[in-house]
């Protein structure tokens, strides 16, 4: 039974093979005790970003952090090979946030009952739908798009513009279309030509840009229009956000849903500051609000799943998966998707 370890906490970007390494344990599926509880095989495994802070052992962030010398875990959704456990049954798929990244792994009855991951939860399949899916649009990011869209903005102002960041991304592409949808005008950036092409052709965005190529502040005066630009969904804060404060309308709203610019730095590589924060939140009377998809779960998870995957089997809404195969693709495939070398949700089948 293969899982990943973290050795140690990973100074900047993580690196497979000393950060993270692959270990083998084995565990008997016909005999393994499981104490009432049942015995999982991971179908599907998600790399997201937010697992770069889980990796902070010892530190205090909003993600709970792993331990060193023990497999880590992540979204995923796992079948339930056996079960002691009266609300499971073989067959079940599980969807969790503390999805362990082993092939195999048992939760006692008592683990199963004191959970309290908010997204642990029994996966309602569609049909048509991929299993990936159910940890790309039809999981956390799609939530995370839905779910901000609807608590934080709700009806889009007439004529409104959006910029988004971090665009072509999982949560980014749902939002950038979601947006569409709901008739507002949609600025896009990322990071390759490749995913430039992605959000123009595929997701209908107005207007997008390759922000490592492009003039940032350029692009956002030429397409946000005279008033500036009423919507900012940031995933990346740094020079992009300090970009759309210089253009930001009068009585603005920015969703902070990551800092992914920030999730590697260290004392001597430090976040880029951002020096006109306040004076742009005073000046245009800002909103900014910070989101976690977790806290509006209980209150939308029902309409979500009523709505996103029906879009998605009817291919209203288009979204890329990059699927590797293997245990073997976990560790390096971390590293890829905070090094942006990836195109679509990254997910491990
Ligand atoms: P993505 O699929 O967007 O993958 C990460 C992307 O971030 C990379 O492909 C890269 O895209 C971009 N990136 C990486 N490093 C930098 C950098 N230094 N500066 C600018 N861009 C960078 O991930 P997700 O869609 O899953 O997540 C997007 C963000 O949302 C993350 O910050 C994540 O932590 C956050 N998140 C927050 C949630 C919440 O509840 N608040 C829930 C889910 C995600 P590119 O090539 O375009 O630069």
């Amino acid at each position: 039974n293969q899982s990943l370890i973290i050795v140690k906490e990973p100074q900047g970007m993580p690196k497979y093979g000393e950060d993270l390494k692959l270990v083998d344990s084995s565990i008997n599926l016909e005999s393994a005790d499981l104490q009432g509880g049942i015995l999982l095989k991971t179908i599907t495994m998600s790399l997201d970003p937010t697992l770069r802070n889980s990796m902070r052992i010892g530190q205090k962030s909003y993600a709970r952090h792993y331990e060193a010398g023990k497999p880590i875990w992540g979204f995923g959704v796992s079948e339930v090979l056996r079960s002691e456990h009266p609300k499971w049954k073989k067959g079940d798929l599980l969807h969790s946030r503390e999805t362990i990244m082993a092939q195999y792994s048992v939760l006692t009855g008592a683990q199963v009952d004191a959970s309290t991951d908010e997204f642990f939860a029994k996966v309602d399949r569609v049909p048509e739908l991929n299993i990936t899916n159910y940890v790309s649009a039809a999981g956390m990011p799609g939530m995370t798009a839905w779910m901000s869209l609807k608590a934080i903005i709700g009806d889009f102002k007439k004529d409104s513009t959006i910029f988004v960041t971090s665009a072509a991304g999982a949560v980014g592409s749902l939002v950038c279309q979601l947006a569409k949808e709901a008739g507002s005008k949609v600025i896009a950036s990322a990071g390759s030509d490749d995913k430039v092409r992605f959000l123009q052709e595929d997701c209908h965005v107005d207007r997008a840009f390759n922000y490592k190529t492009a003039d940032v502040n350029a692009e956002l005066a030429a397409f946000g229009g005279e008033k500036g630009i009423d919507y900012f969904f940031d995933n990346v804060g740094g020079p992009q956000l300090e970009a759309y404060l210089n253009h930001a309308a009068v009585y603005g709203v920015v969703i902070v849903c990551g800092v992914i610019s920030a999730y590697n730095a260290t004392a001597d590589s430090p976040a880029p500051a951002i020096k006109n924060f306040p004076t742009s939140v005073l000046v245009k009377q800002l909103t900014v609000r910070g989101f976690i998809v977790s806290s509006f779960l209980k209150e939308q998870r029902e309409t979500f799943f009523k709505s996103m995957p029906g879009l998605l089997r009817d291919g209203k809404i288009k979204f890329r998966e990059d699927v590797r195969e293997g245990m073997d693709a976990l560790g390096p495939g971390m590293v890829d998707l905070l090094k942006g070398d990836h195109n679509g949700k990254m997910v491990v089948l």
